[in-house]
């Protein structure tokens, strides 16, 4: 049989206006932070409905910045999910704070709001929320726990570029939100993320401190018409956007709704496909939410998850995890250890999860054949 061509879990594709537009930009000279930037967080601002959006070097470098813009630090604790990128746990550690791990609730993978409200505490000061895979988060009930505790909610929107939540755009619920746009991302700049906030206070904070904690329109200061003189205002961060990404980030942004309605197409697809098949559960999404499906993960049963990788990976077919739950690293074993059966739901969900090939350009015959080997190799195993 001839070797059928590899299915990535993720491909990139950029068109040729994107290449243009990074190759203008390389030509102007101009490499670093500049009206690139500027131009692509006015219109990420716009187009999520928010205030202020300030572009850095990556959602990490924002959640930092977030955690210090609220003041979070020693002797502070801060909720988080265990079922995330171990960015979001890292972040609270690099801030001097604790982090505080929250199970997540079966049918949504996100944050469980029972397990949030248990784990509170005196010393409890903020909660990350991750909208896992694209779905927002119930984020009027976490604001109702929030207001309650006197607690700072942080959105890691890492997944949720595009997602609305009750009709509005994740990022613009009143709480600081941090984006991602690492390359496997629904849209990309290479490396990239944004913070966005409707805190006037918040937003020069963060601008100010992902470079060098100087004045707020620092980078103008190599133009003609700037000034030599600066101020630095507090010890600050090299977490600034280039205009080289800017550039590829403004033309991601304006295919981001199409983005989202063909990896909408392709799960509705996904979703058909292993309609009877009783060895796979797909997530279902509530009626209050826009999804902007990130990822696919699918709960197998009747095969153990490792050895469907594997033989999904010799058919050429690739797939991953999310996630790894944060508390089974050895790091944080060693040093943020949970009591056994602490995080029931997340350590029963990761036994059984794996995440679909998605992205925008998977052809019908690739669906297709991930469809009939998911199913073939999961119906045989009964
Ligand atoms: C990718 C990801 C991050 C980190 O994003 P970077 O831009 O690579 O720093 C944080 N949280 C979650 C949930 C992610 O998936």
């Amino acid at each position: 049989m001839q070797k059928q061509q590899f299915i990535p879990f993720c491909r990139v594709e950029l068109t040729q206006a994107e290449i243009t537009a990074v190759t203008e930009c390389l030509r102007s000279g101009w490499l670093t932070m500049g009206n690139q930037v500027q131009k692509f967080e006015q219109q990420f601002a716009e187009y999520v409905g928010v205030k202020y959006a300030i572009s850095v070097n990556s959602c990490t470098a924002a959640l930092d910045l977030a955690l210090l813009a609220h003041n979070i630090g020693k002797g502070d604790e801060v909720l988080v999910p265990s079922f995330t990128f171990v960015a979001t746990a890292n972040v609270v550690i690099h801030a001097g704070a604790k982090p505080v791990f929250v199970d997540i609730d079966k049918n949504t993978l996100n944050i469980d709001l029972e397990d949030i409200v248990k784990k509170i505490t005196k010393k409890t000061k903020a909660i990350i929320v991750v909208h896992y895979a694209g779905l927002p988060v119930e984020l009027t009930k976490i604001k109702k726990i929030a207001k309650e505790h006197n607690l700072i909610i942080i959105e890691d929107a890492a997944h949720a570029v595009g997602s609305k939540y009750k009709g509005k755009y994740v990022g613009a619920h009143g709480n600081t939100t941090c984006f991602s746009f690492y390359a496997t991302k629904t849209m990309t700049t290479g490396e990239g993320g944004m913070l966005t906030t409707n805190n006037k206070k918040i937003a020069d904070f963060v601008a100010r401190n992902r470079l060098h904690g100087i004045s707020r329109d620092a980078w103008k200061r190599y133009r003609k018409d700037g000034s030599w003189k600066y101020d630095v205002l507090y010890a600050g961060f090299k977490y600034n956007m280039t205009d080289v990404q800017a550039s590829l980030g403004i033309h991601q942004l304006s295919r981001l709704e199409k983005f989202i309605e063909q990896r909408t197409k392709i799960v509705g697809l996904y979703k058909k496909g292993f309609s009877k098949n009783k060895h796979i559960q797909m997530l279902s999404t509530p009626n209050t939410v826009r999804h902007s499906y990130h990822l696919c993960p699918i709960l197998v049963t009747g095969v153990k998850r490792d050895e469907l990788i594997k033989k999904l990976t010799e058919m050429e077919i690739g797939t991953s995890v999310h996630f790894i739950p944060i508390h089974q690293f050895s790091y944080y074993k060693k040093f943020y250890p949970v009591k056994k059966n602490d995080l029931q739901v997340t350590d029963s969900v990761f036994k059984h999860i794996l995440s679909l090939p998605l992205f925008p350009t998977l052809k019908q015959e690739e669906i297709n054949r991930v469809i009939n080997a998911v199913n073939a190799l999961t119906l045989d195993s009964k």
